[in-house]
């Protein structure tokens, strides 16, 4: 009876099997793993991009894009990657098509990757430039902690990986030329209140939308006539960064989703994220919106269903799951957020630390907790051997945990729980296809096995 499957139903069950590790975590097999991200990067290939009639965007040039609309006697440009060098780049790949002045730079948002190039484009020229009122609030947070924020900027996007171990950054290619980041910043001289805006400019009619998400301080662009919506970094080409383990304030999911279908709602025929590649054709631009919109809700609603009924950030970090019609979504991937990272995002974000457990109020201090492990485990020599075990078993999660009670332990061979952990994390590397998580292991497994990391780190 085998001969009489239909053909199709066994299409279905492959892709099935092929997709099904995408419902909750970003574990995949390691050739899986390394395949989706190497499909990826097809986002950001180095090229111009034209979108409609006088818009052209410059994809893989720098980690972001940077547009350019062409007008009757001058040119707009839409955000400028991160500094001169590739701004100048990218420029030169859009006077092959006109050598217009440039009349206007608009900031979809204050992140360094689309704001630090501009002096590239304003030239000798006087451009006006456009952001929201609240410009620069996002990068005004946390100013306290940058050290560490540095370090882990380094981790998450692989920034000191070799070139064999890196494939890309979730949203951006693995290697850009960030030696003159910001250096080309040159500040807004009009800025867009909450009621929006609209001109003309070198004879382009302009809307402007602000649309808090990834940043409290990002806006879109609405172009009527050619039907074209600059998204800035509310949507790309994989399932969104609401939270960043380079370490970030609460981004609001809410108005995330919000913002993006509101963006939905002019049904446009292109959209131009802020990286990886435009889209074009109305349905095939508008519906992703929808979708994102629609994934951010859920999640969010998901988790403050759950913390409602009084579980925990580490219980629904495993539980959420997109809907099952999105989960297959290519933009929805998570090569660049996770579920499970948006999931512990929102609950402190609403909440605080505090899994309201009163187990975890004050829980043991590290070492106390480790000696006590421990003697569970019958002695740290069985400790290790269980540690081993997990290694030896790809029980690569269990032994990273192991290691780290055995970093307490006075009489512990705590260079070999070094040794365990380099390979744990290595081993996680492997089976990711989330850029920022695979970058983060790597980094660090390299970081110990330097030397360069502090005992504190380890
Ligand atoms: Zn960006």
């Amino acid at each position: 009876m085998k001969a009489s499957i239909p053909p199709l139903f066994l299409l279905a069950a492959v892709s099935a099997i092929a997709f099904s590790v995408f419902a909750g975590d970003t574990k995949v097999t390691p050739e899986r793993a390394r395949e989706l991200l190497q499909n990826q990067n097809e986002q950001f290939e180095r090229k111009v991009v034209q979108v409609s009639e006088n818009v052209y965007t410059a994809v893989g040039f720098h980690g972001a894009n940077t547009s350019m609309i062409v007008g009757d006697d001058g040119i707009i440009i839409v955000d400028t990657l991160r500094g001169p060098l590739s701004a100048r780049m990218a420029l030169n790949a859009f006077r092959e098509y006109t050598d217009k002045p440039v009349k206007a730079i608009l900031y979809t948002h204050s992140h360094g990757d689309h704001i630090g190039g501009a002096s590239a484009f304003v030239g000798k020229g006087k451009p006006d430039i456009y952001a929201t009122e609240g410009f620069g609030s996002a990068e005004g947070v946390n100013k306290a902690v940058d050290p560490v924020k540095r370090l882990r900027n380094i981790r998450q996007f692989g920034r000191d990986l070799p070139a064999d171990q890196i494939i890309n950054r979730g949203v951006a290619p693995g290697n850009t030329n960030d030696t003159d980041g910001g250096k080309g910043f040159v500040a807004p001289t009009i800025r867009i209140s909450e009621d929006g805006h609209k001109e003309t400019i070198a004879g382009v009619d302009l809307e402007f939308y602000l649309a808090p998400g990834e940043t409290d301080d990002a806006m879109f662009i609405w172009l009527p006539e050619e039907k074209v919506l600059f998204s800035g970094d509310n949507f790309y080409h994989a399932f969104p960064n609401l939270y960043a383990i380079r370490g970030t304030a609460y981004r609001d999911v809410l108005k995330w989703s919000e913002s993006v279908g509101r963006m939905a709602e002019f049904a446009p025929e292109h959209l131009v994220p802020g990286h990886t590649l435009p889209i074009s054709g109305q349905e095939a631009a508008t519906t992703p919106l929808k979708n994102y919109s629609e994934a951010i809700r859920s999640v969010y609603d998901q988790t403050v269903e759950g913390i409602n009924a009084g579980k925990s950030p580490d219980q629904l970090a495993h539980e959420v799951e997109l809907p099952e019609h999105l989960r297959e979504k290519p933009y929805l991937l998570q090569f660049y957020g996770t579920v499970p990272h948006a999931v512990r995002a929102i609950y402190a974000g609403l909440l605080g630390w505090f899994d309201g457990n009163p187990a975890t109020l004050n829980p043991m201090e590290p070492k106390a907790k480790a000696q006590k492990v421990a003697e569970l485990a019958g002695g740290t020599e069985k400790l290790t051997a269980q540690m081993n075990a997990a290694l030896e078993k790809e029980d690569f999660q269990w032994a990273l945990e192991l290691s780290d009670h055995l970093k307490w332990l006075d009489n512990a061979d705590r260079k070999l729980a070094r040794e365990v952990k380099i390979a744990a994390l290595r081993g996680l590397a492997e089976k990711e296809y989330n850029a920022p998580n695979r970058n983060y292991y790597l980094s660090y497994a390299n970081e110990l096995e330097s030397g360069q990391l502090s005992e504190v780190w380890f």
